[in-house]
C-alpha cells in the first residue's frame, strides 16, 4: 500500500514492497464510499452502477459496502485488486480512501510482526500467517 519515501515525507518504519500485503488480506471488509466507487468507475471507464456491481458488494454482517475479494495464493482470501505475485495494489491511484490512510502512523504492526518472526525463526523467508477478527465485548 505504501509509497516510496521521499524528502519532506514523514519517516516510516515499514516497507510495503517487502511485505506480502497483510492489510489487503486480513481485513475482510475494505469499506468503500460513493467517492471511492466514483474513482473506480473513472479508473476503469465504466458507469458508477457498473463499478459498484463489479468491484463492490454489501457485507452481510455490517451492512457496509466493501471491495470484493478473491482466493489467494498465500492467505485464504485477498482484495480482488491485489496482484498475487508482486503483492501490490493494481489500482494504486484509484484505491479507496481507507487504503490511502492505512496504517496512519509511522509503524505498521504487521510489518513489525513479519520482521519479529523472521528474527525469531532465523529465517528471512518465513511468513507468519495471521488472521484478525473483531468481537464486541461489554465492559463489566
Ligand atoms: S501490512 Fe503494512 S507493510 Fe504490509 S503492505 Fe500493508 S501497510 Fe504495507
Ligand atoms: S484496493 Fe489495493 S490497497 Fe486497497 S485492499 Fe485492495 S489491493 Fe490493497
Amino acid at each position: 500500500m505504501g509509497e516510496k519515501i521521499t524528502d519532506g515525507q514523514p519517516r516510516t518504519y515499514f516497507d510495503c514492497d517487502k511485505c506480502p500485503a497483510f492489510c489487503c488480506a486480513i481485513y475482510e471488509r475494505v469499506q468503500v464510499t460513493k467517492r471511492d466507487v466514483n474513482r473506480l468507475a473513472k479508473h476503469f471507464g465504466v458507469s458508477y452502477e457498473a463499478a459498484e456491481k463489479r468491484y463492490t458488494k454489501i457485507d452481510r454482517s455490517s451492512g457496509e459496502r466493501v471491495l470484493r475479494r478473491k482466493q489467494d495464493t498465500i492467505f485464504d482470501e485477498v482484495c480482488m485488486f491485489l496482484d498475487q505475485e508482486k503483492r501490490g495494489c493494481t489500482i494504486y491511484h484509484a484505491r479507496p480512501a481507507v487504503c490511502r490512510e492505512y496504517p496512519a502512523r509511522s509503524r505498521c504492526v504487521y510489518y513489525d510482526l513479519l520482521q519479529f518472526e523472521r528474527n525469531q525463526q532465523d529465517d528471512v523467508n518465513v511468513l507468519p500467517l495471521v488472521q484478525i477478527t473483531f468481537r464486541e465485548v461489554k465492559e463489566k
